[in-house]
């Protein structure tokens, strides 16, 4: 934070940074495995694409944020880490309400690992609610911009909770499925992808998902996902950097076809987790 590597304790920011006040913030998250960060440059274009969008100023060029990240890590002595950076509006010196006149803060922190799905869940797929709750149309926040707009995603959450379930999927505009609390979603139908097209985050782990299904020669697409399709799919999954590719077995009560992960999920799940030896697509951490 402002050019200091603290402990995560000591890691605080102003109340008056609008990152905190008006969500005016942009983020990613990347994940280190064995070591290794997996994709990094996928998540450094999204983030700083995001910043340029917020018309925001970082005071690093790329390369210095990959250090900066790698430094985190090293210092942290992780070697499976989830990694945030950052960019928050910050505040302005004159309290003025002018978002041109912040000064614009880049924070970045690793902490382990962490996943949406626990080992359980993994192994035995997890148990999803569809919520009510519409998640903020893209024409009001674009999506592609990675943002902490997550009161209805927080909704639907608590939703989900209430119905029994353990994660929640919400809905978009047009009542078709968008995605999740930290996730985009899948199904598998005769074998062929889809995923929804409109008003979600374009997820790496969901683009990951593409190129892997490309090297092993199943079609997937983009497109509309309505709730009865989602509960009618062989197959359903839902991905995330933070825990990869993830089975789904039951939504709204009721199992996805016989309540079991899927052979398609799992050799997916399998074929990502290789993936992470793969040198095109992994940086190594700078430990000392
Ligand atoms: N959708 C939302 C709203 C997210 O916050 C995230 C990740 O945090 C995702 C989808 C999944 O994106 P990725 O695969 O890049 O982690």
């Amino acid at each position: 934070m402002d050019g200091q590597y603290l402990p995560m304790s000591e890691a605080k920011i102003s109340v008056l940074d609008w990152g905190l006040l008006h969500s005016d913030a942009t983020y990613d998250t990347v994940h280190v495995w064995k070591g290794m960060f997996f994709r990094l440059d996928l998540h450094l274009d999204r983030f700083l694409a995001g910043v340029d969008r917020l018309r925001m100023k970082l005071p690093y060029e790329r390369e210095n944020i990959a250090l900066i990240l790698s430094n985190c890590v090293a210092l942290s002595g992780l070697k499976s880490a989830y990694v945030e950076m950052i960019c928050t509006r910050g505040s302005s010196p004159t309290f003025s309400r002018d978002p041109r006149q912040a000064e614009n803060r880049f924070i970045a922190f690793a902490v382990p690992f962490g996943s949406v799905a626990n080992k359980e869940q993994l192994e035995r797929g997890l148990h999803v609610a569809i919520s009510e709750t519409v998640r903020i149309p893209p024409q009001s926040v674009d999506p592609s911009i990675k943002n902490y707009h997550w009161l209805d995603l927080v909704k639907g959450l608590f939703d989900a909770y209430e119905a029994g379930a353990e994660t929640a999927l919400v809905l978009d505009a047009n009542g078709n499925v968008a995605e999740g609390p930290g996730f985009n979603v899948f199904v598998v139908n005769g074998g062929s992808l889809k995923t929804p097209e409109f008003g979600v985050l374009p997820g790496i782990t969901r683009r990951t998902v593409f190129d892997l299904c490309a090297e092993i020669g199943l079609p997937a697409t983009a497109a509309d996902i309505g709730p009865a399709e989602l509960k009618a799919a062989d197959e359903v999954f839902i991905t995330s950097t933070a825990g990869g590719i993830m089975p789904v077995t039951r939504i709204d009560g009721s199992p996805v076809a016989q309540g079991q992960v899927g052979p398609v999920t799992r050799q997916l799940m399998d074929l990502y987790w290789l993936k992470h030896d793969d040198a095109g697509w992994s940086t190594a951490v700078a430990y000392p």
